[in-house]
């Protein structure tokens, strides 16, 4: 076997770049598959980014992400714009397939993030990062006495709600049933907040607007009745799937499919392979705590090759 790479990146988000500049600065000569589709990770379908530190005037999620890129193209990363389709992990060397083409690593990075659930409606991509959002921590700072609508009734959608109520004039929390999955001490915290309201047996149908969101259509389950809720934001809290399916069977998964890792490190339970970023995290979902996290993936793969020579 002629070309056996050091190290391959499974994911183009800011785990997989930050893991590709590191370990091309490791003279690793990394190759890192970005996908055909989605290049550039979860921030290509956002706005701003006001919390990557070294951006005091914030950017644009596609700029950020261009940016990575270009860095870890600048120290000589491979990058192919494909998906992997099937892996071997546990051969030595570990296996890597896309649809057409074999490839070799000692070592692997998974970086393949996690996708929101969407409502699936018409507007909801168009509005993304207009006042649609998945995420409070990101985007609650924008909306400081405006009208907020939550979707959601589990732990996520009442901390999300409640976190908002720090900005938002009203927070509405939009459900399709009658009570909550939360926990009860989300619930009671919720419930104790006046400035959050609950529309109950309902679900939102439409999300209005041109070029911010303006409105919300939405229909009660119990009677079928419409209406329209004027609103400047829309967070859905609806939860969330890792990309794990590719290495499911191989890699120890936890209950929610999110791969498991030796933490505070970034090894999985196979030698030599790695993961960071959301793939791995539920918890903290930040850019800065992906890109973190593929840095120390990087060192990780890079040491345990120099113990494997
Ligand atoms: P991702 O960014 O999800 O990237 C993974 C990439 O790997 C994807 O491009 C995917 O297509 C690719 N991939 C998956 N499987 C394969 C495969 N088999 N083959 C090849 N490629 C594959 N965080 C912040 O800190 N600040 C913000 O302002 C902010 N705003 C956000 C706004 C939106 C709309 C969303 C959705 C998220 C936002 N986040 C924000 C969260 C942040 O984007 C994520 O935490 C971060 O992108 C996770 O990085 P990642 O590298 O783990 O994965």
């Amino acid at each position: 076997m002629n070309d056996v790479r050091n190290v391959i990146i499974i994911g183009s988000g800011p785990a997989g770049y930050t893991a590709a500049v590191y370990s091309a600065r490791a003279e690793l000569k990394p190759l890192l598959f970005e996908g055909s589709v989605t290049a550039g990770g979860a921030l290509m379908n956002t706005t701003d980014v006001e919390n990557f530190p070294g951006f005091p005037d914030g950017i644009m999620g596609p700029d950020l992400m261009g940016n990575l890129r270009k860095q870890a193209e600048r120290f000589g990363a491979e990058l192919i714009a494909d998906d992997v389709v099937e892996v071997d992990l546990k051969a030595d060397p570990k296996v890597i397939k896309t649809y057409d083409k074999t490839y070799y690593a000692k070592s692997v990075i998974l970086a393949m993030g996690s996708g929101y659930r969407e409502l699936g409606l018409e507007n909801e991509k168009r509005l993304s990062g207009r006042g649609v959002s998945w995420c409070a921590t990101c985007d609650g700072f924008f909306f400081r006495n405006k009208d907020i609508v939550v979707v959601g009734g589990g732990d996520t959608a009442m901390e999300e709600a409640t976190f908002l109520t720090r900005f938002g004039r009203m927070v509405t929390v939009v459900h399709r049933r009658d009570q909550l999955r939360a926990s009860k001490i989300m619930q009671d915290r919720a419930f104790a907040n006046d400035k959050i309201r609950f529309v109950w047996d309902s679900e939102v149908v439409d999300v209005l607007g041109d070029t911010k969101v303006e409105a919300v259509k939405l229909r009660n389950i119990k009677t079928g009745e419409e209406s329209e809720l004027a609103t400047d934001a829309l967070f859905l809290a609806i939860g969330h799937d890792p990309r794990t399916e590719l290495v499911k069977g191989q890699v120890e998964l936890d209950e929610n499919g999110y791969i498991k890792v030796a933490h505070p490190g970034t090894a999985t339970n196979i030698d030599g392979v790695f993961a960071a970023g959301d793939v791995v995290d539920h918890i903290y979902r930040q850019a800065i705590t992906a890109a973190g996290t593929g840095c120390s993936a990087s060192l990780d793969s890079e040491r345990w090759l120099a113990s494997n020579e």
